[in-house]
């Protein structure tokens, strides 16, 4: 097998150009798992972890451009700990010490599983990913990405750059159920994130639904009951109860081995309920 390890973001896009059928390669905790099991054939690697636009965390102005090969393991620590917690508190969550100081960002955003911890928080924070491939540059908002089970509008031969985090003032956070506390795949979680300037509230949810989802409703929905005020935002008991019930509306959930349809729609409704009054006084 042949393994391409590009130094530049030019030098990349032209080994997928040059080679359709060639992999990418970030982690590989994915990837790998896909070989292993004999899923995915590998001819040709492009190994991305030394792509310098790839990598990297930046500021800029009231955004946080994360590159694709930032792994779970910096995205726990600051810059992203003290602007962007609730990615934080998701990247704790992912597998163990070992998967978070191999496995990326990117990887999850390109393997687009419902499951993937990162990705409810990219949907309540509004977040876009950053896409290259040929001459073609764009940037996609996180609500137009995901179009199915583990697929998304990344085309072959295009990479993930970096997503776009906007950095907002208000509190945020990150549930996720699971059959034990660690190492283990989701069977239901949420991210959360108030906008105090925006006066809005942001909901995503994971492992619900075909792809990870939104709750605009409910959203839009507390979002006009709340008091707000410029540290923080009231939401009345009664309200708490009824956002719980309308997030868990937006849920789609099936049956599966790790839990039924039934349990996966109390479970977001608990924790919605639980993540707004944490996100609330
Ligand atoms: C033991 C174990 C535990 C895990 N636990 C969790 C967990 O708790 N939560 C969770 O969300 N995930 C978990 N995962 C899954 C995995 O770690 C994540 O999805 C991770 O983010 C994948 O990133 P990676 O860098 O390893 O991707 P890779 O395996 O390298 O790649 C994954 C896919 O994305 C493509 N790809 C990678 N980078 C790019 C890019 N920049 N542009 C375009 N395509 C790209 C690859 O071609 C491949 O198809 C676990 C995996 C294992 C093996």
């Amino acid at each position: 097998m042949a393994v391409i390890v590009p130094e530049s973001l030019e030098s990349a896009l032209a080994a997928l150009t040059a080679y359709p059928d060639a992999a990418v390669l970030a982690g590989g905790t994915d990837l790998m798992v896909e070989v292993n099991d004999g899923r995915r054939p590998l001819t040709r690697v492009v190994a991305v972890g030394r792509v310098p636009e790839l990598t990297g965390i930046r500021v800029d102005g009231a955004t946080v451009v994360i590159g694709a090969a930032t792994t779970f393991a910096q995205l726990e620590r600051d810059p992203v700990a003290e602007l962007v917690p609730a990615l934080a508190y998701a990247a704790r969550t992912v597998g163990s010490p070992q998967i978070r100081n191999a496995a990326t960002i990117g990887g999850n955003v390109a393997t687009a599983s419902p499951a993937g911890d990162a990705l409810p928080v990219l949907v309540a924070l509004g977040a876009s990913v950053e896409i290259a491939g040929g001459n073609r540059r764009r940037l996609v908002p996180i609500a137009d990405y995901f179009t199915g089970p583990k697929r998304s509008v990344l085309d072959a031969g295009e990479l993930v750059v970096a997503v776009q985090v906007p950095v907002l003032r208000g509190a945020q956070d990150y549930l996720k159920v699971g059959v034990r506390n660690a190492m283990v795949i989701a069977v239901a979680s949420l991210a959360i994130a108030v906008d105090l300037e925006a006066r809005r509230v942001g909901i995503g949810l994971g492992s619900v639904g075909p792809t990870p989802l939104a709750a605009p409703e409910a959203c839009s929905w507390v979002a006009s009951r709340a008091r707000w005020r410029s540290d923080g935002v009231e939401v009345a008991d009664e309200d708490v109860v009824e956002f719980g019930e309308r997030v868990a509306g937006a849920a789609r959930p099936i049956d599966d081995h790790r839990g039924t349809a039934r349990y996966r729609r109390h479970a977001v409704s608990v924790m919605a309920r639980r993540a707004l009054r944490r996100c609330t006084r």
